[in-house]
């Protein structure tokens, strides 16, 4: 059994203080709260929360990460990301996600959702282990130390019925039978959960969605979609389907408490309503949202509707959930003129419990008795830190302010950041065709 001793720490969502967590077998035996340290406890000096869930990564954008200039719209950049996407291999991708998911642990994210459509080689012919790509993002986040659930996503279509573009052969599975035989020979581990997606209401149609739901709903895995980013979806969608994206999965039976959609940011009153009776999670994705100006989702009338909040990093633009959390509040405040639409424990609660939560992690849902032992520390007496109210301490610190990330009871810390951002960069630069050494533009001269 290990112990450790928290100076502050996150429990029914307030900072308490002297809290000792017994860890065995990677769970938390016992939570006590206005206790001492005890000899031999490992202390933690400063707040310590629940480990943080990125609900929604494509792991392999982030060798997209600082090229925004890149294209003046959204379908602009998704012609880069293409060129990014058809040069993976199973050996170059699970060496980007082992070390974006070292960053992203450096983050305090102990848990990604790793929403993963590349299956097959760039011509659309499957590998011999059909889930050779999924594997490899599985293996990478083992040997990273990261939870990672694999939300295999079904991909069918260009849009609504198109038949998929050359670009997009590596991510079609035929249809929804074919997907299932697929993804039914992967297995939960310890360390890993399968989950499913349906792309967007763009590549699968109403009735693969639906189907694929059930089957879902049948095994207990979670499920999450591309739901209304861009205007233009929900106006194709109107156009070939005559309802919103949102109503047309709703009459298909795919909303529920273990539904998630990704971006909602532009939903009508209706699809909100939707939304929130089903109870389902929407996971919002500002720094992605801002880079690609999609917009900003209706939070609060989501969430008074009944939909949790989670939160995801998306394209990988950025690997800091703190600042993610902080990103809805801040864009709430400046777009509506009004301070107090999330509290700080609502910050908290979306990177928390809603994430985990949205990926299946039920049993990492916070810093109590029999759950799983996922945590990470801020230190209160840093530059930004310093002086901060506890209670607000969620609005203002970041990923630069954790001092420690555990997984399992394990410490999960990095020692070495420098050296994983030097394997980051020449990958990165690999991958997108460039030479290691100073482009053109870089220079001096
Ligand atoms: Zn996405």
């Amino acid at each position: 059994m290990t112990t450790f001793w928290c100076e502050q720490a996150w429990i029914d969502d307030r900072p308490q203080a002297g809290v000792r967590l017994e860890v065995h077998d990677g769970h938390f035996r016992s939570v006590l709260t206005g206790v001492s340290p005890r000899r031999g406890d490992t202390l933690l000096p400063g707040l310590t929360l629940p480990g943080f869930a990125n609900a929604h990564s494509h792991t392999f954008h982030r060798a997209l990460r600082g090229l925004s200039g890149t294209g003046s719209s959204f379908w602009a950049w998704r012609e880069h990301m293409y060129r990014v996407a058809g040069a993976l291999t199973p050996d170059s991708l699970y060496e980007l996600a082992r070390l974006s998911y070292r960053e992203m642990l450096a983050a305090g994210y102990t848990t990604v959702g790793e929403f993963h459509y590349v299956h097959a080689h760039p011509d659309g012919t499957p590998y011999a282990d059909r889930n050779a790509m999924g594997s490899a993002l599985i293996a990478a986040a083992a040997d990273a130390g990261i939870r990672i659930t694999l939300l295999d996503t079904l991909y069918l279509s260009a849009g609504f019925g198109a038949p998929l573009e050359p670009a997009q052969a590596r991510f079609d599975d035929r249809d929804v039978d074919a997907w299932i035989a697929r993804v039914s020979r992967m297995r939960d581990t310890p360390g890993c959960r399968i989950g499913a997606a349906a792309h967007s209401i763009r590549a699968v149609s109403p009735a693969a969605a639906g189907r694929l739901a059930a089957w879902c709903r049948a095994e207990g895995r979670p499920i999450h979609v591309h739901l209304s980013e861009q205007p233009q979806e929900n106006e194709q969608c109107v156009a070939a389907l005559g309802t919103t994206p949102a109503q047309a999965l709703a009459d298909v039976g795919f909303w529920g408490a273990d539904t998630t959609a990704v971006h909602a940011t532009h939903l009508t009153g209706d699809d909100i309503a939707l939304l929130g009776a089903a109870h389902a999670t929407v996971a919002v994705c500002p720094s992605t949202e801002a880079d690609l100006a999609d917009g900003i989702p209706a939070l609060p009338e989501l969430q008074h509707a009944g939909a949790a909040i989670a939160l995801g990093s998306d394209q990988n633009v950025l690997s800091d959930g703190l600042r993610e959390a902080q990103s809805l509040e801040t864009s709430l405040r400046l777009s509506r003129g009004t301070r107090e639409n999330l509290a700080p424990a609502e910050l908290v609660t979306a990177l928390t419990r809603s994430g985990q939560h949205s990926l299946g992690w039920d049993d990492a849902t916070g810093l109590r008795a029999g759950a799983l032992a996922d945590f990470v520390t801020l230190h209160l007496t840093g530059l930004r830190t310093a002086g901060c109210a506890l209670t607000e301490l969620p609005r203002v610190a970041t990923a630069d302010d954790l001092t420690s990330i555990h997984v399992g009871g394990v410490d999960r810390t990095p020692d070495t950041p420098g050296a994983i951002a030097a394997e980051l960069d020449a990958l990165c630069r690999r991958l997108r065709g460039e030479d290691h050494a100073p482009r053109e533009e870089d220079r001096d001269d």
